[in-house]
């Protein structure tokens, strides 16, 4: 009889970053700028004594639903034979198959599923690249944190030149403006201070409308961007497949699609030079490899989209040369740092993706709840850890005079109840 799982446990942390970013999505009113990023960890034990450690994430709102969905399933794994991945995948799944092969609902299955491909790669020994079948020890990586629309011009210039002379191999700055002249300028202007050998992309967050993306990428055809990134809607593989046919820069997108068919969609339109999965975001590594083997098959670079700890295996693992985005945001929230060096990122040597949790990450945690029994101390399946050194969120939105405000309420009550939901104008 193989190993078996012995206990599961789920942590929500809420991991702040240095200073708040705006993309495309703020200058566009959308969205608030990001100020941190919320991360769904799975910690996995085995009877013999192996840890494995997987975790999602969230931008933004949706990370509490990713933890009560793992809550809610996650107790099946246990007595299980964690090497048994695309069984254990299959039976999370169909336990909420009432809420979909998509979005929030596998995206905490994401989490697992990490955990499970670790802790594989820890029993054999191996770094998670060399458990798939590697093709190199290091990738390309470039950085996308220095070039956020906040930012002025003169600080993504300068943020560029310190990337580079830290080892990375490209450079990303933000773009999707309501201006898109000033778009021009800024990217212009960068293109310029970096000379014309400096890899450089462009990531719109999906804010053009198709005639506006057509214009600007005929606009920059001379700047030699490895990609244009998110042109257009996420969802818009045609207005992709009719972009990458006109251009000669590539199309690159898929960071934000949760689910294989959605990516499949645009390798079966031929939308993209580059296509963008993200782990998490699409439910784990499992569903990740099918994507992948089509990729490779249609002659496809990918272009792997944030979390880069996981994504360094995944990238040398692909058969073709590609790119890892950098952004160090949850760097804090791990032990270990990746090695960065003549414009690459190196495979970590250790056994597994060779992360651990930071000691001092407890100080971000909101929630964890466990699963069976942990040898050496008493189990507490069910319970809420609780977090140091502050209150409870209750989840409460604005002050309500004279009473306390009801849980889960937004917005100030004068006379009746508001209904709507309010995003302030801080856009950047
Ligand atoms: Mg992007």
């Amino acid at each position: 009889m193989g190993d078996r799982v012995a206990s599961v446990r789920f942590g929500h942390y809420a991991v702040p970053l240095a200073h708040p970013v705006s993309d495309a999505k703020v200058a566009t009113g959308r969205q608030r700028p990001l100020s941190q990023i919320d991360v769904l960890t799975c910690e996995i034990t085995t009877d013999d004594g192996l840890e494995g450690l997987g975790f999602s994430y969230t931008t933004r709102a949706g990370c509490r639903a990713q933890f009560a969905h793992a809550k809610e399933v996650g107790e099946i794994l246990l007595g299980r034979d964690p090497s048994d991945i695309g069984r254990l995948y299959d039976g999370l799944l169909w336990a909420g198959a009432s809420v979909g092969r998509s979005g929030v609902a596998t995206q905490a299955l994401a989490a697992v599923d990490v955990a499970l491909w670790d802790l594989k790669a820890k029993r054999a020994g191996l770094p998670l690249a060399k458990l798939l079948g590697s093709y190199r020890d290091s990738v390309r990586t470039y950085n996308t944190s220095g070039g956020y629309l906040q930012a002025p011009v003169e600080e993504v210039k300068e943020r560029a030149r310190q990337s580079l002379s830290e080892g990375i191999g490209g450079i990303k700055i933000k773009v999707g403006q309501p201006d898109t002249r000033e778009d021009l300028r800024r990217l212009t202007a960068v293109r310029e201070h970096l000379g014309d050998d400096v890899p450089l992309m462009v990531d719109a967050n999906q804010q053009w409308d198709r005639a506006t993306a057509l214009r600007f990428g005929r606009a920059v055809e001379e700047l030699g961007l490895v990609w244009i990134e998110e042109p257009l809607d996420a969802y818009d593989a045609e207005g992709h497949a009719q972009l990458a046919a006109a251009l000669g820069t590539p199309i690159a997108t898929g960071e934000m699609l949760s689910s294989v068919p959605d990516l499949v969609r645009l390798i079966d339109l031929r939308a993209v030079g580059f296509l963008q999965p993200d782990v998490p975001r699409v439910g784990g590594i499992t569903p990740y490899l099918k994507v992948a083997a089509l990729a490779d098959h249609a002659q496809l670079q990918v272009a792997l989209h944030f979390v880069m700890e996981i994504h360094v295996h995944l990238a040398a693992a692909y058969p073709r040369e590609s790119w890892v985005e950098h952004i160090e945001w949850l760097s804090p929230l791990f032990e270990e740092r990746l090695e960065i060096e003549g414009g690459r990122m190196r495979v970590p040597d250790r056994p597994g993706l060779g992360l651990s949790l930071a000691a001092a990450a407890g100080a971000w945690r909101l929630d964890q709840v466990e699963f069976g029994a942990v040898a050496g101390r008493e189990s507490d399946p069910g319970e809420f850890g609780a977090v140091a050194g502050r209150e409870p969120d209750p989840g409460e939105f604005g002050e309500v005079a004279g009473r306390r405000s009801d849980r889960g309420e937004f917005g100030e009550v004068a006379g009746g109840r508001s209904g709507r939901v309010e995003f302030r104008a801080d856009a950047g």
